[in-house]
């Protein structure tokens, strides 16, 4: 089972008191054949530890009996190769879930905490779109959703058009054109499927898509579209709807997705430094990347990969801080300290569904604290606001941000 940005929220609310929630991300080792045995005696290197660890905080039991069944796990795990895996487990609280994952994780990691980490899957939800592939001719069209590495025909999504001409087999929307009229027909038959993406981006069905046609097909198409639909159009590639294979499909998509990711990470950092640098919509720093987050003023979020910093957070209200006070300064209960603080704030930014990336060795990211954001607005320039609104926002900013958004500037 693949796993959906639902099910990622709901495990970033998730919580355990007693710390015991444990979170195993496997990666298969190459190559495989030789690799079986190495992947064995990691994990079990990895659950001795973590027990080990449990036992030296006076709390082996709590995690006992899911790292059994971890250990259980690890002769299937060898069978299937060429998928990863994400397990997040707590039997205190009777929870299991097992998802599939593409297999480039950095490593294979086993967690136990407070919180699950999420972080090797964050960017499904933050900086992932639901991304429809449609392949179109003269006559026909197919669309596809692509979700992760898996590609998926979704001929549900032409129930509204009249479909003929489908003895064949065929799984998309067939115009069947007649004889006579087809130049009408066949513009019909685009205007068609311009209509159904527009109405599929309107609905959040795809939030971005890609085309795959030939060139003659792509002028015919083009005219039709709203400009809605043709900005989110991230890609196109050539393809002869009859012939092309399922593989060939995803993989010309997946490099496409690839491309406008690096293109978009790049040209956001860039962007948010030199916001930053003339106090405009950027932020970068831990420190103030943090306050933008608890104010809901953050549209991206950019996370080094290497970053790895302690914080300290509040178990009553959950605010995080950088400087590491032993009590919270909004609600002034006993504070916690984080070792990760790249992980520690995941639940807020996967709530908050804030578009997040990951960046790598980038030097002049890594002079600025190897963390930064775009704002979608910046609480401290708002004007103009009554000095008693200011004064409330001084005092309850950090503790209800909720408030903030009524005066957020979209
Ligand atoms: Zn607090």
């Amino acid at each position: 089972m693949t796993i959906t940005r639902e099910q990622i929220r709901e495990l970033a609310d998730f919580q355990d008191e007693k710390s015991c929630a444990i979170s195993f991300y496997f990666q298969p080792s190459t190559p495989r054949n030789k690799a079986h045995k190495e992947d064995t005696i990691l994990i079990k290197d990895l659950v001795r530890e973590a027990l080990r660890n449990l036992e030296s905080k006076g709390k082996k039991d709590c995690a006992r009996a899911d790292m059994d069944r971890i250990l259980r796990l690890s002769a299937e795990l060898r069978s299937n190769g060429t998928h990863a895996k994400a397990l997040f487990a707590c039997s205190a609280q009777n929870i299991w879930h097992e998802y599939d994952l593409p297999a480039n994780l950095s490593n294979t990691q086993l967690f136990v905490d407070r919180h699950f980490h999420l972080k090797p899957i964050a960017h499904l939800v933050g900086a992932s779109p639901l991304l429809g592939v449609v392949l179109v001719d003269r006559q026909r069209a197919r669309i596809f959703e692509l979700r992760m590495d898996e590609l998926i025909e979704r001929e549900d999504l032409f129930h509204s058009l009249p479909r003929r001409g489908r003895s064949d087999g065929f799984a998309g929307y067939d115009g069947g054109h007649a004889q006579r009229r087809v130049e009408d027909e066949a513009r019909q038959h685009f205007k068609n499927v311009a209509e159904v993406l527009k109405d599929l981006l309107e609905k959040g069905v795809f939030e971005k898509w890609i085309l795959a046609c030939q060139d003659a097909h792509r002028s015919m198409l083009d005219p039709q579209l709203h400009s809605y639909v043709s900005q989110a159009l991230i890609g196109h590639f050539h393809a002869d709807l009859g012939h092309i294979s399922h593989d060939e499909i995803r993989t010309h998509a997946q490099a496409i997705v690839e491309r406008w990711q690096a293109d978009r990470r790049h040209e956001l950092v860039t962007q948010a430094l030199s916001q930053a640098r003339s106090n405009g919509r950027g932020v970068t720093g831990l420190r103030r990347v943090l306050r933008s987050l608890e104010l809901g003023e953050i549209q991206t979020l950019l996370i080094g990969e290497t970053l790895q910093s302690h914080a300290i957070e509040c178990p009553g209200c959950g605010h995080i801080d950088a400087h590491l006070v032993s009590y919270c300064p909004a609600c002034g209960r006993a504070t916690q300290e984080i070792v990760d603080v790249g992980e520690a704030i995941l639940p807020w930014v996967i709530r908050r569904d804030i578009e997040t990336f990951y960046v790598k060795e980038d030097p002049e990211f890594d002079k600025v604290g190897n963390i930064a954001a775009l704002l979608r607005f910046r609480s401290d320039n708002i004007q103009p606001i009554s000095t008693a609104v200011a004064d409330e926002l001084g005092r309850a900013g950090a503790a209800y941000p909720g408030r903030l958004r009524r005066f957020a500037s979209r």
